[in-house]
């Protein structure tokens, strides 16, 4: 009989093609293959095998060739992939090809090429490097590798000579240098968990043990510094111990250089980390670690959760209410709808950890769909800060800070002690505006104001990045000399502190100045060593931090979460603050926090000055289940743009008739279709957007519906530069 394969390929990405299987052996899914595409030859990956073709078997063509040993693609894994794409009604093609790094989308070999290191054999440890005298490159070799004591890599010996390659390979024929792989993880003592664990710890702990080898998701909810991350690690070693896998997921790596090596010191052993900072070889290389089983653990971000374990035996996400987890573009997927199928999937545990869950982790906690583990106190004894609202109705404020907050803030210089000013946006002022004429600077292809920045004297626009020019002098609009800068962001609270505490350090942290892993890094390390009086900084500081001699967090410009259109706002800004607040006091002295806002009266700042998350998410959650949205209903939003300004809300009232089609056919009374509103931010990059919102109480009456919907969609044809996307459970309305 013979045999069709369904083939994904890279490019032409919607859909999959059909071809015939006609060697005797089973058809090899999940591995790459050759595939003619008309008079070319395609890379393409086989999805599954069947009998049967919507084309005629004569019509169809062979595949050419099968180009690796063993599948890309697990069987396990193919079944997350195949269930993330139907969920979030995205073509599987691309969704099983982006879970793949570049060099095998471009059909590199599935091993890649490891980078060798070299060292001297004991043998090679006795010779003298002079009795080398006529081989001038091999002795500076030898004495270079004898001066270290384990790998050394191979462009550290290019210094050697041109021809080292020979005279590396000479050496190692006398048997005197051996060379091995230089980041293969490798053992190295014995794992040395650092903390004994307390009985809150211990209890968690020994819950999560019950359940290895069996599905179960866990919330770990523990306030800052209660613990959390030694709780992870004390469960990693046992299913390490157990000679199985564990991923560590984490929101961003960049930011928590200090992670790794606790992880490593804690277990014993290197691990290896997958994350976008690295280069495609260096994640074509962790991807290899963890298929071989050569790394027990993995630390990486959210594309990390499609790796191809070998013998994966746990799943933890810190911080799981971050939105970083979600993707924005291309597959827009979140990494712990991933994470939980792949641990139902592969019957393991998966921990999510976070003093300020999402609203959707503790509902689903409260429905008993996942544990509930509690971690109440700090480990380190020390008492949580104290949080403080600073009334800006009644404060004298200068350059955006009050002055009980400078009060404090010199307090703690005195004292030799850190601050922290979180400051939510970059940049040094937000707006540039004519108070004669009200003239606002904005950017000419989006829908956005300029900010300012001194570093550079010229206006940026943080959408689409564009420079907006220089400052101007005088207004482009009524020639009047008052132009003036309103608001502050980074540079200016950094500018004013120093200026206003002179011979001060002041530090600034947000994504203009700390770009790349060693600058961040090298950051830390200064405000670790004490070599920093004032941290300014974005959302980027508020993240797993452990600054030990920060005892005083201020936070400006909180209040802009109460303006904002997004029905998650309120718990972003309270997950925000505590989390930042979470920074103050880890170590010996108690911390102090204080909260600049106009609005001291509201409800949410009595849950934060409290640190009661949960009063503050079961109240929330009440509203919400009220007003039907998510958790208790689901959201779908479709998002078209376009260059032309009429073409998106054309496309999606089309779109919109075409559901109301649907709706009239199919039984899905719960299913509700909005109208087509401009997006919040009405032009990006000049291109117009606009959009689409479609919910449901129900989830799978979604779903059946969404799926009839985007196939019609497919068949509207793209004219006038329109590009559309459906967001499954959107985490944002922009
Ligand atoms: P979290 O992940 O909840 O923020 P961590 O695991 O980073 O907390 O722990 C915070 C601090 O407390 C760290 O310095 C850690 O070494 C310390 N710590 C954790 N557990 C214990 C314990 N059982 N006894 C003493 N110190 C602990
Ligand atoms: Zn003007
Ligand atoms: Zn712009």
């Amino acid at each position: 009989m013979k045999r069709v394969v369904r083939v994904a390929t890279p490019i032409g990405r919607r859909k999959l093609f059909d071809y015939l299987w006609t060697d005797n052996a089973r058809p090899p899914v999940g591995y790459r293959v050759l595939v003619p595409f008309g008079k070319q030859q395609r890379i393409g990956l086989i999805v599954e095998s069947t009998t049967d073709s919507d084309l005629p078997l004569k019509k169809l063509r062979e595949v050419s060739k099968v180009l690796d040993d063993q599948p890309v693609i697990s069987e396990s894994l193919m079944k997350t992939l195949v269930w993330l794409a139907r969920y979030c009604h995205q073509p599987l093609p691309e969704v099983l090809w982006s879970a793949l790094p570049t060099p095998l989308r471009k059909g590199r070999p599935l091993v890649p090429k490891l980078e060798m290191g070299f060292m001297v054999t004991p043998q090679g440890r006795q010779v003298d490097p002079r009795e080398l005298k006529r081989a001038a490159v091999q002795r500076r070799i030898l004495e270079t590798l004898q001066a270290h004591r384990g790998l050394v890599a191979g462009d550290a010996l290019k210094d050697a000579g041109t021809s080292w390659q020979a005279a590396v390979k000479r050496l190692e024929e006398y048997g005197w240098v051996l060379r091995q792989e230089l980041d293969r993880p490798q053992h190295r003592q014995p794992p040395d968990l650092i903390q004994d664990l307390n009985f809150e710890q211990l209890t968690a702990r020994n819950r999560i043990i019950e359940s290895l080898d069996q599905y179960e998701s866990f919330l770990l909810h523990g306030v800052t510094g209660s613990g959390k991350t030694e709780v992870y690690l004390h469960v990693i070693a046992e299913v390490i111990g157990k000679g199985q896998q564990a991923l560590l997921l984490v929101p961003e790596i960049g930011l928590t250089p200090q992670l790794i090596d606790r992880v490593e010191r804690a277990l014993g052993m290197r691990v290896v980390s997958y994350h976008s900072n690295m280069t495609p070889h260096q994640r074509h290389r962790s991807w290899h670690f963890a298929k071989s089983g050569t790394t027990q653990v993995v630390v990486g971000t959210r594309s990390a959760v499609f790796l191809p374990f070998k013998n994966l035996g746990l799943i933890v996400m810190d911080e799981e209410h971050d939105a970083s987890y979600k993707q924005q573009e291309g597959v827009r997927y979140h990494a712990r709808s991933a994470a939980l199928h792949r641990a139902a999937t592969n019957k393991i545990p998966f921990i999510l950890g976070s003093a300020t869950p999402s609203l959707e982790t503790i509902n689903a906690a409260s429905e008993k769909r996942v544990t509930n583990l509690v971690l109440t106190r700090r480990a380190t004894r020390v008492q949580l800060p104290a949080v403080h609202l600073v009334d800006l109705n009644n404060a004298y404020v200068l350059d955006g800070i009050a002055v009980p907050l400078l009060k404090a803030i010199e307090k703690r210089l005195k004292n030799n002690e850190q601050s922290l000013i979180f400051v939510n946006r970059r940049g040094f002022s937000p707006v540039i505006w004519c108070s004669n004429c009200r003239w606002i600077a904005r950017c000419a292809d989006c829908d956005v104001k300029l900010t300012y920045h001194v570093t550079t004297d010229r206006l940026h626009c943080h959408l689409c990045g564009k420079s907006g020019g220089s400052r101007p002098g005088i207004c482009p609009q009524c020639d009047s000399v008052h132009v003036e800068l309103l608001g502050e962001g980074t540079q200016k609270v950094e500018q004013f502190l120093k200026s206003r505490f002179p011979g001060t350090r002041v530090l600034r942290i947000d994504s203009d100045v700390s770009k790349g892993y060693r600058k961040i890094q090298s950051d830390f390390e200064r405000i670790q060593r004490g070599e920093v009086d004032i941290l300014v900084g974005t959302q980027m500081l508020s993240k797993g931090h452990h600054f030990p001699g920060v005892t005083l967090v201020g936070v400006l410009g909180a209040d802009r979460g109460f303006f904002s259109i997004d029905f998650r706002a309120r718990e972003y800004l309270v997950q925000q603050v505590l989390q930042v607040a979470g920074r103050a006091g880890r170590e010996g002295k108690p911390g102090q926090v204080l909260i600049q806002t106009a609005f001291h009266d509201n409800e949410l700042f009595a849950t934060i000055v409290q640190h009661n998350y949960l009063l503050f998410a079961r109240q929330e959650l009440e509203q919400r289940r009220e007003a039907l949205q998510p958790p208790f209903s689901s959201f779908a939003l479709l998002r078209a743009n376009s260059t032309k300004s009429e073409v998106p809300k054309k496309f999606l009232n089309t779109a919109r008739a075409h559901a109301i089609e649907i709706l009239r056919k199919e039984h899905c009374p719960d299913v509700r279709v909005l109208d087509v509103v401009s997006s919040p931010i009405e032009r990006i990059a000049k291109r117009h957007r606009a959009q689409l919102l479609t919910s449901a109480a129900s989830a799978v009456e979604l779903r059946k519906f969404l799926r009839l919907w985007v196939q019609v969609l497919e068949t509207i044809p793209k004219r006038q530069n329109l590009r559309w996307n459906l967001d499954v459970d959107p985490i944002d309305f922009y």
